[in-house]
């Protein structure tokens, strides 16, 4: 959306095409009985990327913070200012009392982190700022920034271990270790994660939803005289002919492709004959690599209706909560025993899943989002609407599938999660759900086609098959055709919203630069 937003600004002719009924992919809001839910995102992070972007494209979005809280056992922590790090090290403290150096040790660390997060959102993304015209910021803010940046990637680039090996080196507990870092996706680069208390403050959440922004950017392509096409499938690439084909085997013909979805996908429906014979190997080889990674994590999410008002969960914790209903972490529950039960699992019986799984649901961490306490117009009066969710294994879930008891195994979970959370932190849920349903990793992947219902990309691996140094992002969003670009959360780890918009435009730029290379030749 934001490539065909620049690209339409620019007079390009263009043409979004989208499988859904409605475009956002994973930043989606929709209305059921009256209760405002999020189905994908819960909510924004500008990291200097989303606002830039709004205000160079004129885009009006009401916005509000979208405060958090974080909750261990009984202990809850609401993040208001970077004060608040005081306050989570002493609520770590407080739970593990026997920890008390390594928790100093890891909130220094974090602290380190902020800081670099401060240089690298430091300024607003230059991608997004006229540098011809803007002198003020190329003088005033673009060069004095530029060394700290250079300076400040070299620290980053050396924190590239999975955040659960380095926190190894100095955190002895095993327990605290987990609560620290099992949210994170598996492998996460220890930068990445340890930055998420800076991200916790930069969290903002449309009026209305997060559904908010893609409508807007689809207003705002329209205008600029861009052309949407949705409930349209691509189902195959002639790159050679330049040629598009979708599901009722209509094609559409275009100068530049920007492939903004699954790039598994595009390297297995893209027909390569007839191209130049070093472009089709570089193709083969690019197909491989990416066919032999796999989608990072994905999200399974429970939505309540709950018959209670918003008062009552608004004295626990802030509509953005990550909360840990106990403090001995999951341990090897989400790792080895789990990898035993998949690749075990013919042999496996019900019953050990499911125990497993009371396992799983007990000692995980819950990202609970409550879109009511954002944005009152969200529920009926006197009701809240919630989304629980948690870390999710996609072959789990297929597995289930294949084997024929998906609805009662989601059912199983359900009724967990909610046994779970009404146990400890919002007790009064027990009596008062009106109605509730579940996204698993597999309606994801049926959603937004995304490999094994990945929601950020790519799976965190030592050698990653996508760029994923910040200073080379630019070459982010080239494939082995010149005339065909990707952008989105499959061209750049890690990924996310931000680095969505950024490919997004990244990817408009070259087009627009190869456009203006053709019109001189
Ligand atoms: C529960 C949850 C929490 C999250 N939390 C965060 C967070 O805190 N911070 C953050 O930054 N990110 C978060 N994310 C991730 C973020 O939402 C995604 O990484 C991002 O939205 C991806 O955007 P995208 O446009 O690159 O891809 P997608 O959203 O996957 O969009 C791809 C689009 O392409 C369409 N499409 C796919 N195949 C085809 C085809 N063949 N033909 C036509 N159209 C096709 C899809 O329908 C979809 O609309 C979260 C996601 C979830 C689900």
């Amino acid at each position: 959306m934001t490539s065909a937003a620049y690209l339409s600004r620019d007079g390009q002719k263009v043409l979004l095409i989208e499988k859904n009924k409605e475009c956002g992919g994973l930043v989606n809001s929709f209305t059921r009985d009256g209760f405002h839910f999020d189905a994908g995102v819960r909510a924004l992070e500008d990291a200097g990327i989303i606002f830039p972007m709004l205000k160079d494209l004129g885009l009006q979005l009401d916005v509000v913070k979208s405060k958090v809280s974080l909750g261990i056992e009984n202990e809850i922590l609401h993040i208001e200012n970077l004060d608040s790090l005081v306050k989570y090290r002493d609520l770590l403290k407080k739970i593990f009392p026997e920890s008390e150096q390594e928790i100093d040790e890891v909130v220094k660390i974090i602290r380190t982190v902020m800081k670099h997060m401060d240089v690298l959102y430091g300024i607003e993304n230059p991608v997004f700022i006229d540098l011809k015209h803007d002198r003020t910021f190329v003088f005033k803010k673009l060069l004095p920034w530029l060394p700290k940046f250079i300076f400040t990637v070299g620290k980053i680039n050396r924190m590239n271990l999975p955040v659960e090996e380095y926190l190894k080196t100095f955190v002895k507990n095993p327990s605290l270790r987990d609560i620290i870092s099992q949210h994170f996706f598996k492998n996460t680069p220890a930068f990445f994660a340890l930055s998420y208390f800076s991200l916790y403050l930069d969290y903002f959440y449309p009026k209305g939803g997060v559904g908010k922004l893609p409508e807007a950017l689809k207003n705002k392509i329209i205008e600029y005289g861009g052309e949407i096409k949705t409930e349209t499938k691509i189902i195959e690439v002639m790159a050679e002919k330049c040629f598009l084909k979708d599901q009722n085997n209509i094609t559409y013909k275009y100068d530049n492709l920007i492939w903004a979805a699954d790039l598994k996908t595009f390297y297995k429906i893209t027909k390569t004959e007839g191209l130049l014979p070093g472009i089709k190997t570089k193709m083969e080889d690019t197909k491989n690599k990416f066919l032999k990674n796999r989608g990072g994590d994905s999200v399974f999410s429970l939505f309540l209706e709950a018959d209670e008002p918003l008062e009552s969960f608004r004295k626990i914790a802030n509509g953005h909560f990550f909360y840990t209903p106990s403090k001995l972490g999951l341990g090897e529950t989400h790792r080895e025993e789990l990898n035993y039960l998949l690749s075990n699992f013919e042999k496996i019986k019900k019953e050990q899943i499911l125990s497993w799984l009371d396992k799983f649901t007990k000692l995980n961490t819950y990202e609970i989002s409550i879109p009511g306490l954002k944005d009152p117009e969200l529920v009926p009066p006197g009701k809240t609407g919630i989304i629980i969710s948690l870390l999710a294994e996609y072959d789990l879930f297929s597995k289930i599938q294949n084997a024929g008891w998906l609805d009662e195994f989601i059912q199983e979970l359900e009724n967990r999660i909610l046994s779970v959370i009404s146990d400890t932190v919002y007790p009064m849920l027990k009596d008062k759900i009106i109605a509730r349903f579940s996204f698993s990793p597999l309606s994801i992947e049926n959603r937004v086609g995304s490999s094994e219902g990945a929601i950020t990309g790519w799976s965190f691996q030592k050698s990653m098959p996508v760029i994923n140094k910040i200073q080379n992002s630019d070459r982010s969003v080239l494939t082995p055709v010149p005339s065909i670009y990707q952008a989105g959360q499959w061209a750049y780890s890690p990924a996310g919203v931000p680095m969505s918009i950024l490919t997004g435009k990244l990817a408009a730029n070259r087009v627009l630069k190869r456009v203006k290379k053709f019109r001189k030749t």
